[in-house]
């Protein structure tokens, strides 16, 4: 008698879950680049004590068709890609299929979900298990309610930190999001408190502003790059504004926020000299490449990816920093007077 057994799907969800959900900002990381997947021009996230009680997507997307409601929990199940020539061309945040079964297995989940034109559906599952389904309003979009995160793994559970770190992570995931979609609006609460609210209206600045504050976004500097195979946008703040480290620095590749050690050398390159040492700066940097140059599939939980064309781009980043500095040392000073 053989000794290998195939795992059930409920244990293997969970086993997936392990990577994929680690804290309660991972459950609002996948959830929120779904609803941007689905066409959300309004995405509201509502948490309760740091996630552990209840964190709330509520997106005015496209929404999921009744019929596909229990598939969309299945493992390895998406609307995203098909096949081998999709996967090498990701123009979607997801693709693995892995976040709703992952999720819902180890917690308590419903979701209710309509087209806008039609009745909507409604299902509710428990550590992955469906235990109920019916049908709900016809509000546009998807909102998705996960309770009692970590509840059926207890060791998980207990590695969590308090609800402020818990937030924290929160904060960041929402944060980034943000900065990568200024043409989304977003809203995030805490035990129903506003910690952000940006108005979707597409001004990166702005954004900016609502994140890191006003006195930030008055320094920074409009940068722009283009060669054929990249498009460089965004905004970097004068040198006298800086930070004692790199998680100001902020990459968005083709509205996916990521992180690429090489790209942060390439920015700091740009500044050349004007950084104090052991100093960064503050950046946030919009790259439009097509997707066959960037792989994405490295790992489901962290921000790495590859680029083929890796230096060409590090060369358009810093000439583009550089170009913007040399045109405003043309700018007399302000306060000089008469
Ligand atoms: P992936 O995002 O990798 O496709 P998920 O498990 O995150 O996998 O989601 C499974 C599927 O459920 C998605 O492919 C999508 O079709 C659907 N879905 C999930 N969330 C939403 C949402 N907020 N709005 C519309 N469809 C959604
Ligand atoms: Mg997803």
């Amino acid at each position: 008698m053989g000794k290998i057994y195939q795992l059930s799907d409920e244990l293997s969800n969970k086993i997936a879950a392990g990577e994929v959900v680690e804290r309660p900002a991972s459950v609002v990381k996948e959830l929120v680049e779904n609803s941007l997947d689905a066409n959300s021009k309004q995405i509201r996230v509502d948490v309760e004590e740091g996630g552990l009680s209840l964190i709330r997507i509520l997106d005015d997307g496209d929404g999921i068709d009744g019929e596909d409601l229990e598939t969309a929990f299945y493992r390895h199940a998406t609307s995203k890609i098909r096949d081998d020539h999709d996967l090498f061309r990701i123009a979607t945040l997801g693709f693995r299929g892995e976040a709703l079964p992952s999720i819902a297995s180890v917690s308590k989940l419903t979701l209710k979900t309509s087209d806008g034109v039609e009745h909507g559906h409604e299902i509710r599952l428990e550590g992955g298990k469906v235990v109920h389904k019916g049908t709900t309003g016809a509000r546009k979009g998807t909102e998705i309610a996960v309770t009692d995160l970590f509840y059926n793994t207890p060791a998980r559970l207990k590695y969590l930190r308090t609800v402020h770190t818990e937030l924290g992570h929160i904060s960041d995931v929402i944060n980034r999001m943000a900065l990568a979609h200024p043409e989304v609006a977003f809203h995030l609460t805490h035990n129903g408190k506003t910690l952000l609210q940006t108005t979707g209206n597409g001004d990166l600045l702005r954004v900016i502003s609502a994140i890191y504050g006003t006195q930030v976004a008055k320094v920074m500097l409009p940068i722009e790059g283009e060669t054929l195979d990249f498009k460089v946008r965004g905004y970097i703040a004068k040198p006298e504004v800086t930070r004692s480290n790199r998680s100001y620095m902020s990459t968005i590749i083709n509205g996916r926020y990521i992180r690429n050690y090489p790209l942060l050398k390439a920015v700091q390159e740009g500044y050349h000299t004007l950084l104090p040492i052991g100093k960064h700066p503050i950046v946030v940097l919009h790259i439009e490449m097509d997707p066959i140059l960037i792989d994405v599939n490295v790992h489901p939980a962290k921000l790495e990816v590859r680029l083929s064309k890796e230096q060409a781009l590090q060369e358009l980043v810093t000439s583009s920093i550089k170009t913007m500095f040399k045109q405003t040392r043309f700018i007399p000073e302000v306060s000089r007077g008469p």
